[in-house]
């Protein structure tokens, strides 16, 4: 699923040698990124639970913001 996100770049730390890697939500989210040092593959099941999370408040806040503004 697409989801407003997958487009942000976002940066963390490789969990085995401490690399700093730069990609998108997107790439993140199909779950085959590999840290481009050490090969290590990233664990991204946690990102995807927050991700849905996000999107969900996301949605809920339009909502919100559509009622109040009528529309
Ligand atoms: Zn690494």
């Amino acid at each position: 699923m697409n989801t407003m996100f997958d487009g942000e770049t976002t940066e963390f730390d490789c969990p085995n040698c401490g690399q700093k890697i730069t990609a998108t939500v997107g790439r993140l989210k199909r779950g085959d990124y590999s840290c481009p040092n050490c090969g290590a593959v990233a664990d991204t099941k946690e990102l995807n639970r927050t991700l849905d999370q996000a999107d969900r408040d996301a949605a809920e806040a339009e909502r919100k913001i559509k009622k109040i503004l009528g529309g």
